[in-house]
């Protein structure tokens, strides 16, 4: 039996999708082996969170009423104690930039393994599995924990996140935080160029690549995003043309998306750039070259020009 700790992670006064989608690997893991998976939230908006927070399958929610948004060495103070007192056998945290910040540290803390950037984790045969994509996906690797207890961060868009309600008891957690020790601070917020749109919480994405061949013709893929009422994105040449902001770059170097739908317009399908979309549920692609990787992946393929295909969608959708 092993119990499962999972740290929410929020910004901006909202939780993010990726403490839900850890409530999944959290609870697919606790359950398989008859253990209990808890969640805890550290500040932030803390009661609102940990009723948001109050998912099918969570056993119990503990609140450290710390702080409005992340610091480093509160989060390093407050995860170390939790797991001391919750002892559970995995710790699960965002492999995102925040959760890349404090993990290694708590890891180091606890004197436990930590394995980051892991898209799934699993009990095999002979205990804890990490699975870990390498080679920008073309190869997997599977890291087996001695003891089973372990430091894991998750890749976020692995896992579809919870949505479904609980109603785990909420424990507040009193953790003893030294203020000496807080030697970082958060001076503020700023969002990148293209930060006003986040490409990871769009339902819609409207992905374009080289094949669109001028910034100029990027107006055409814009009308369509108006058209559909999503968010465009990109393919790494257009950003690295300049074209786009490098927040809207999906891929390996770039963001991981899981929409409910991907349109790749112009995009080979490139593995560093599937990647970051393999996760969307519905693909379509249009591209001329019938050949072209993307519709290995693709739901609905169009083969054919985007010059002549994508007008066409704009009057069909308006
Ligand atoms: P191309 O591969 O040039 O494909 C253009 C496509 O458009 C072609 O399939 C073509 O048939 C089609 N096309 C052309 N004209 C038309 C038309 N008129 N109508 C319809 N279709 C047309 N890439 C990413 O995207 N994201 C990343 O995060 C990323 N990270 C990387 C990290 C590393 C370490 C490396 C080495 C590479 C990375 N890349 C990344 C680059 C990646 O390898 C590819 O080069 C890139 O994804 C190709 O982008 P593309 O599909 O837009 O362009």
């Amino acid at each position: 039996m092993s119990d499962v700790l999972v740290v929410a992670e929020h910004r901006q006064g909202s939780l993010r999708e990726v403490s839900f989608e850890l409530v999944t690997a959290g609870r697919e893991l606790a359950s398989e082996s008859g253990g209990h998976l808890d969640v805890a939230v550290i500040g932030g908006d803390i009661d609102s969170f940990a009723e948001e927070l109050s998912l099918d399958g969570v056993h119990q929610i503990h609140t450290v009423d710390y702080g409005e948004e992340f610091n480093h060495d509160v989060y390093t103070q407050a995860v170390t104690q939790l797991h001391e007192a919750v002892d559970p056998t995995v710790l699960l945290l965002p492999n995102s930039v925040n959760g890349l910040d404090y993990a290694p540290a708590v890891a180091t803390r606890l004197g436990l393994p930590y394995v980051s950037d892991v898209v799934e984790v699993e009990w095999g045969d002979d205990g804890l599995e990490a699975v870990r994509e390498r080679f920008g996906g073309k190869v997997e690797t599977v890291v087996g924990v001695d003891d089973d207890a372990a430091v894991v961060t998750v890749r976020p868009g692995e896992y579809s996140p919870t949505d479904s309600d609980g109603d785990a008891p909420v424990e507040p957690f009193d953790a003893v935080i030294e203020t000496d020790a807080i030697v970082t601070a958060v001076l503020g917020f700023e969002a990148v160029a293209g930060g006003d749109v986040d490409i990871t919480e769009a339902d819609v994405l409207v992905s374009v690549g080289r094949g669109i061949e001028e910034e100029e013709n990027l107006d055409l893929i814009f009308d369509l995003a108006e058209a559909l009422d999503a968010t465009v994105s990109a393919s790494r040449p257009v950003v690295d043309d300049g074209w786009l902001e490098k927040g809207r770059q999906v891929g390996q170097s770039g963001k991981v998306v899981t929409p409910d739908v991907y349109l790749a317009i112009g995009i080979s399908g490139a593995v560093q750039h599937v990647a970051g979309m393999k996760g969307a549920e519905t693909i379509v692609a249009i591209n001329t070259d019938p050949n072209a990787p993307i519709f290995d992946i693709a739901d609905y393929g169009v083969v054919d020009d985007l010059f002549d295909v994508v007008p066409e969608l704009i009057a069909q959708f308006e």
